[in-house]
C-alpha cells in the first residue's frame, strides 16, 4: 500500500473509533412528583456524570420555583398574594404563563392553569373531592381570562379572589425542554430525557429510532404497553387517567387528576392522549388540552396544528389517530 494511503486509511479508522467510542450513561431520579429519567450518549464517562448531574439540578430549580405546595417557592407567593395586588414575577414564569394563557385560548378554555381554584380541594392519596359549597364558591374563579399577566412588567393579579394557579400540566415539559439544551449545550446528540409522562429526544439511538411506549390505560403497570412508537429528535407527551386517581365508592366512576374547567370535575371519555411534536414546552400542554376537549374537538386541534400528531385511547380501549399518522 502506498504511504498516502496508508495515511488515508489510518485516519479514517481513527476517525471511526472516535466516532464509535462511547457508551450509554442512564440515570433516574424522583423529582418534581414524578420519575425524571435520562439516558445519554457519551465517550467520557465523568462527562457524561456531570451532564446527567446537570440535568437534574434543572430539575430540582424548576420543582423549587414551582412546585404550588412549597412555601419558598414563586408560584406559592403568586396564589398566596395576586388577588390582593400584581406580584412581580420572574421572566421565565412570564413565558410559561404566556404559554399556558395561548393554549387557553387556542382551546376555547379546555387548559387552564387555574384548574387549582378548585383542583386544590381534590386529595387523590385521601379519596377525597371538593365539598359542594367549595366547588360552587371556587368554580368561578377557573378562568383563565382572570388571569391579568403584565409581561412587559413581568406582573401577575387574579382577577378572581378564589383563584390559585397549579403548573403541573406545563411545567414538566419546559423542564424536559430545558434539560436537553443544556445536553446541546454540551455537544451531545444521542439523548433521552423524560419526567413522567414528558419525553424529549435528542437525535437517534445510535442508528436506531428511540421507541417510546404509550402505556395499555388499564393494563397492570408500564410495563403494558398498548402501542411503541419509533421516534427522533422529536418530543412525546401522555396525559392518562391512571397517573393519579381513585374510584368513587358511590358511583365507581374514577377520579382523576385532569380536571374539566368548565365543571370542577375529572375529564371523562378519553383514557389517554399522547402528542408527538417539536418541543415537549408545547407537547406536554397540548396532550392535556387534548384530553379535555375530548376525541373529535381534540382531533380537530391537533390536526390544524403542523407538525404535531395524537394518538387517543377511548374509554372502550379503542385507538384513534390524528390525520398525520393515518394518511
Ligand atoms: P399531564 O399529566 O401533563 O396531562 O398533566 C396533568 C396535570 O395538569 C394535572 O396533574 C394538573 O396538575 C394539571 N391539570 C389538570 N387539569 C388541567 C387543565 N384543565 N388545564 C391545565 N392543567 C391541568
Ligand atoms: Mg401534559
Amino acid at each position: 500500500m502506498r504511504a498516502d494511503r496508508r495515511l488515508a486509511l489510518c485516519f479514517l479508522l481513527w476517525l471511526g473509533a472516535g466516532l464509535c467510542h462511547g457508551e450509554w450513561h442512564n440515570d433516574s431520579q424522583s423529582i418534581m412528583g414524578t420519575e425524571v429519567s435520562v439516558s445519554l450518549w457519551h465517550g467520557d464517562a465523568e462527562e457524561a456524570g456531570a451532564a446527567i448531574a446537570a440535568v437534574m439540578e434543572e430539575m430540582h430549580r424548576i420543582d423549587a420555583l414551582w412546585n404550588p405546595d412549597r412555601p419558598t417557592s414563586e408560584l406559592y407567593r403568586v396564589n398566596a398574594g395576586a388577588a390582593r395586588a400584581p406580584v412581580a414575577i420572574s421572566s421565565e414564569l412570564t413565558t410559561l404563563v404566556e404559554k399556558a394563557l395561548y393554549y387557553s385560548e387556542l382551546s376555547g378554555g379546555a387548559f387552564d392553569i387555574s384548574f387549582a381554584s378548585v383542583g386544590r380541594y381534590y386529595d387523590y392519596r385521601a379519596g377525597s373531592v371538593p365539598e359542594a359549597d367549595q366547588l360552587a364558591q371556587a368554580l368561578p374563579a377557573i378562568d383563565y381570562r382572570l388571569i391579568e399577566l403584565d409581561s412587559e412588567g413581568q406582573l401577575l393579579a387574579f382577577g378572581h379572589p378564589a383563584m390559585q394557579l397549579d403548573l403541573g400540566g406545563i411545567a414538566k415539559g419546559y423542564a424536559v425542554e430545558r434539560a436537553l439544551d443544556i445536553l446541546r449545550e454540551r455537544r451531545i446528540v444521542h439523548a433521552a430525557v423524560s419526567a413522567g409522562g414528558d419525553t424529549g429526544l435528542l437525535g437517534d439511538r445510535r442508528g436506531r429510532p428511540w421507541m417510546v411506549g404509550i402505556r395499555n390505560p388499564r393494563g397492570a403497570d408500564e410495563a403494558d404497553v398498548a402501542l411503541a412508537l419509533p421516534l427522533e429528535n422529536l418530543a412525546f407527551s401522555t396525559s392518562g387517567d391512571y397517573e393519579r386517581f381513585f374510584i368513587s365508592p358511590a358511583g365507581q366512576e374514577r377520579v382523576h387528576h385532569i380536571i374539566n374547567p368548565s365543571t370542577g370535575k375529572s375529564s371523562q371519555g378519553i383514557t389517554s392522549v399522547s402528542v408527538v411534536g417539536p418541543r415537549a414546552f408545547d407537547t406536554d400542554p397540548l396532550s392535556t388540552t387534548v384530553f379535555v376537549l375530548g376525541l373529535e374537538q381534540g382531533l380537530a386541534l391537533v390536526d390544524q396544528l403542523p407538525g404535531y400528531d395524537a394518538i387517543i385511547i377511548d374509554s372502550k380501549g379503542v385507538v384513534h389517530y390524528s390525520s398525520g399518522l393515518v394518511e
